[in-house]
C-alpha cells in the first residue's frame, strides 16, 4: 500500500479545479486579496528565500470561505506549482476536506510562510520554516485572514501553531482544542504529513474527531457515516 491520500482516507473528493482567482475591485483603493497577492509576489523580506524560490505560494480557494486551513510552508511540489498543499500531504488534505463535505474551492488554504524554506543545493526534501521566517511572513497571513474573515480556521501541525501563536507546545497538548486568532476560533490538528508517516487508525480518528468539532462549530449537518469514520471495530 502506498502512503498517499487515496489509501488513507475514505471518500473520493470532488474533482479539484483551480479557481480562476478573485476579481480585483477596480477603482477601489482598499486592499483586496488580489492586491495583497500581488504585493506578496514581489516580497523580498527574506532575501535567501526570494533567491531560492520558484514561486511565492500565496494561498488558494474561496475568498469568502467560512473555513480556512493553515499549514506551515510550501514544499518542493508547491513551490513549483505555486499552490499550497498539492503534494502527497496535499492529496490527503484534499480528501479530508472532501470527507467533511467541502471541496477545495469551498474553503481557503494557505501557509504561514509563503516561500519554500531553502535547502542546500542538491539536498532532497523540505525543511520546516524557522520562527524568524514565520514572524517575517506572518503579516501576509494576518491580512489574508482579515480579508477572508473565515468563521473557523484549522491549524495543521505544531509548526503552523507556532507560526500563528508563538507556542512551542507539542501537538498532543494542542490538538482537539479551540484556540483563538484575531477573534477567530482555531482548531489545532495534526499535519497531514504526520498521518502519512503514522497510519494508525487511532491517529486518523484523532484528526477526524477534530474535524467533527469544526463541522459542529460551523453548524454543518453530520451524517452517521461521518460520525463513525475510523472508529475501532
Ligand atoms: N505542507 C504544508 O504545511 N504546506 C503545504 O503547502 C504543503 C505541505
Amino acid at each position: 500500500m502506498t502512503a498517499n491520500g487515496a489509501d488513507l482516507w475514505p471518500l473520493t473528493p470532488a474533482a479539484v479545479e483551480v479557481p480562476s482567482g478573485e476579481e480585483a475591485v477596480s477603482g477601489e483603493p482598499a486592499e483586496t486579496l488580489e492586491s495583497l497577492r500581488e504585493r506578496a509576489m514581489q516580497c523580498r523580506k527574506c532575501p535567501h528565500l526570494a533567491a531560492s524560490r520558484h514561486q511565492v505560494v500565496f494561498g488558494i480557494g474561496n475568498p469568502e470561505a467560512e473555513l480556512m486551513f493553515v499549514g506551515e510552508a510550501p514544499g518542493a511540489d508547491e513551490d513549483l506549482r505555486g499552490e499550497p498543499f498539492v503534494g502527497r500531504a496535499g492529496e490527503l488534505l484534499t480528501r479530508i476536506i472532501g470527507t467533511m463535505g467541502f471541496s477545495r474551492q469551498d474553503v481557503y488554504i494557505a501557509n504561514v510562510l509563503k516561500c519554500r524554506p531553502d535547502m542546500p543545493p542538491g539536498t532532497p526534501g523540505n525543511r520546516p520554516p524557522t520562527p524568524a521566517e514565520m514572524e517575517t511572513c506572518l503579516p501576509y497571513l494576518r491580512r489574508q485572514i482579515e480579508l477572508i474573515r473565515p468563521q473557523v480556521m484549522v491549524a495543521l501541525g505544531a509548526t503552523a501553531m507556532r507560526g500563528l501563536f508563538g507556542t512551542s507546545e507539542p501537538m498532543r497538548g494542542l490538538r482537539g482544542q479551540w484556540h483563538e486568532f484575531d477573534g477567530i476560533p482555531v482548531m489545532a490538528t495534526f499535519h497531514p504529513s504526520y498521518l502519512l508517516r503514522n497510519q494508525a487508525l487511532t491517529e486518523k480518528r484523532k484528526v477526524w474527531e477534530d474535524m467533527l468539532l469544526v463541522l459542529e462549530r460551523l453548524n454543518r449537518p453530520i451524517s452517521e457515516r461521518q460520525r463513525n469514520y475510523f472508529m475501532a471495530k
